[in-house]
C-alpha cells in the first residue's frame, strides 16, 4: 500500500512523528479510495493547517470536484462508522469513526448570505470559488489527495502561518457568520496567533454592532462551550475579555487571578476525575466559577442564555442558602459517617463547586470524595434478614446505619458491624 503521508513530508518532515497513528491510517486508506476515483480530491482547512503548524488534526475535511453523496458511497464500507448523513443543503457529508476520527466531505461551493447571521444558500462551485466561502487565510489552503500533494495556497496563508496571524478573508466575514468570532478567538487562543489589523478592527465592530444576536442560544452556548475546552483555557477566556464576550454575555469580567485560578483548576487531576466519572460539563462548571459572585436571580439571568434545563439546572445551581446549610452542616460533622451523610444528597457538581469555587472545608469535601464516596457497604440485605431484622419501611434505614458504622470503625468486618448494629438497635 502506497503512504500518502510521505508525500506531505514535504511541507512537513516530521508529520509522520506529528500525526497520530489513527490519523495516518485513516488518511492513506482514503487515498487508495482517491487513487480509483476520476474527480479531483483535496484536503481542506484544519488538516492541511496542521501539516504546516506542525500539530496533530482530529477530523478531515475533504472537498471534490463531484457530488458528495456519491463520493461517501465508497468510503463508508471501508471504515467502521458509527455516524453518517448528508446535509443537501450544504452539499456536505459527515461520516463519524468509531475511532474517533470524522471526515467530512464537501463539494466545491460558493456561498451567499442573505442577511447576517442567516444560513447560507449554496451552490455548486470550483476550487477558484471555493476558498472564498472560508473563514481566515490559514484554513484556506488545499492539498490535493494524490501523488502530487499540490499545495493550492490561493490567499498566501503560508505567509500568515509564518507571522502566527489570523486573517479574515473579507471585511463582511463576521457579519456574514458571527460564529466566526468565536472561530477567530478559538485560533488565536489555540495556536497564540494575533489578528492583523483589518480583522481586529472588523471583530470589534461586529461585537459593537451587536452580530452576535442574529445566532441562536444553542449556537451561541456550543461555540462558548467549545472554546472553554480548548486546552489554552487563559488564553481564551483572556480574549473573551478583551473582545467583550463576558459583556455580551452578561458575565462578569474575570481578573487575571480568576483566569489562572480556573484554569488551574480544570488541570487538576482530583477535578479531572470527578468531572468524567459524573459526566460533569466542564463550560458549566466554567460559567458557574465565572458567576460565583452574582446574586441567585442574576445567576439565573446568565444561565438563560445557556439553556440548562430545569432539571440539570437543579444540580449545578445552589439555592439560596443552600450552600451555607451544607457548610453549617459540614462545619458540625466530624466522623466519616456525619461527613457522608451532610454531603450524600449534594450532586457531584454542586460538591466540586463548594471544593473549588466556594473553597470551603475543603479537607472533608476531599475526604468525601477520596475515602468515603467510593465505598460500597459491607453488608447486604441478607445479611439484615439474617439477624431477624423484617423487610419492612425502616429496612432501607438499617442498611444506612450499617454503611455509617462501617465507616466509623477501623478495620471493618461483617461481624463487627452487625454486633454493632444489634447493640444500637437493642437486638440480643
Ligand atoms: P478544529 O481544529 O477546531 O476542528 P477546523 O478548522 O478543522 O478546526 P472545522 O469546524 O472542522 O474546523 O471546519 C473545517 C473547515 O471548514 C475550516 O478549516 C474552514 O475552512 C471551514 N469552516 C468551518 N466553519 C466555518 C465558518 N463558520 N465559516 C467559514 N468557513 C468555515
Amino acid at each position: 500500500m502506497e503512504n500518502y503521508i510521505n508525500y506531505l513530508t514535504k511541507y512537513n518532515p516530521s508529520i509522520e512523528k506529528i500525526f497520530s497513528r489513527n490519523l495516518k491510517e485513516t488518511l492513506n486508506a482514503l487515498y487508495e479510495i482517491c487513487k480509483t476515483k476520476e474527480e479531483k480530491v483535496y484536503l481542506v482547512g484544519g488538516i492541511v493547517r496542521d501539516i504546516f503548524l506542525g500539530k496533530n488534526s482530529s477530523d478531515i475535511d475533504m472537498v471534490i470536484e463531484g457530488n458528495s453523496q456519491e463520493f461517501a458511497k465508497h468510503i463508508l464500507p471501508k471504515f467502521p462508522v458509527s455516524k453518517h448523513r448528508y446535509t443537501e443543503r450544504f452539499l456536505t457529508y459527515n461520516i463519524f469513526m468509531k475511532s474517533g476520527t470524522n471526515i467530512d466531505i464537501a463539494s466545491f461551493r460558493s456561498e451567499v448570505y442573505e442577511y447576517p447571521g442567516a444560513l447560507p444558500t449554496v451552490k455548486y462551485s470550483s476550487i477558484e470559488n471555493d476558498y472564498t466561502r472560508r473563514d481566515f487565510t490559514i484554513n484556506s489552503m488545499y492539498v490535493s489527495f494524490d501523488k502530487r500533494a499540490e499545495l493550492y495556497d490561493p490567499l498566501n496563508a503560508l505567509e500568515d502561518i509564518k507571522n502566527k496571524t489570523i486573517r479574515i478573508i473579507h471585511d463582511k466575514s463576521f457579519e456574514d457568520d458571527p460564529t466566526r468570532i468565536f472561530r477567530a478567538i478559538k485560533f488565536a487562543g489555540r495556536y497564540d496567533f494575533s489578528f492583523d489589523d483589518n480583522t481586529e478592527r472588523c471583530l470589534i465592530e461586529a461585537m459593537e454592532k451587536n452580530f452576535l444576536s442574529s445566532i441562536s442560544n444553542l449556537r451561541l452556548k456550543n461555540e462558548f462551550y467549545m472554546l472553554v475546552s480548548e486546552k489554552k483555557l487563559s488564553n481564551i477566556l483572556s480574549l473573551f475579555r478583551k473582545y467583550k464576550i463576558f459583556d455580551y454575555l452578561n458575565i462578569p469580567n474575570p481578573s487575571d487571578e480568576d483566569i489562572k485560578e480556573i484554569s488551574e483548576i480544570v488541570k487538576k487531576s482530583s477535578f479531572r476525575k470527578i468531572k468524567e466519572k459524573h459526566k460533569i460539563s466542564r463550560g458549566n462548571f466554567i460559567i458557574m466559577y465565572l458567576i460565583r459572585n452574582l446574586s441567585y436571580n442574576e445567576k439565573i439571568e446568565v444561565l438563560k442564555t445557556f439553556e440548562i434545563g430545569k432539571k440539570n439546572l437543579e444540580t449545578i445551581l445552589f439555592e439560596e442558602g443552600e450552600a451555607e446549610n451544607i457548610i453549617l452542616d459540614l462545619r458540625k460533622s466530624f466522623k466519616p459517617s456525619e461527613i457522608y451523610l451532610s454531603l450524600k444528597h449534594i450532586s457531584p457538581f454542586k460538591i466540586l463547586s463548594l471544593l473549588y469555587i466556594l473553597k470551603k472545608n475543603r479537607k472533608k469535601i476531599k475526604s468525601y470524595i477520596y475515602e468515603i464516596s467510593d465505598k460500597s457497604g459491607i453488608i447486604s440485605g441478607s445479611d439484615l434478614i439474617d439477624i431477624g431484622l423484617e423487610q419492612n419501611s425502616f429496612f432501607k434505614n438499617y442498611l444506612e446505619k450499617c454503611f455509617c458504622i462501617q465507616l466509623d470503625m477501623e478495620n471493618p468486618d461483617k461481624k463487627k458491624i452487625l454486633s454493632k448494629l444489634k447493640k444500637e438497635l437493642k437486638l440480643n
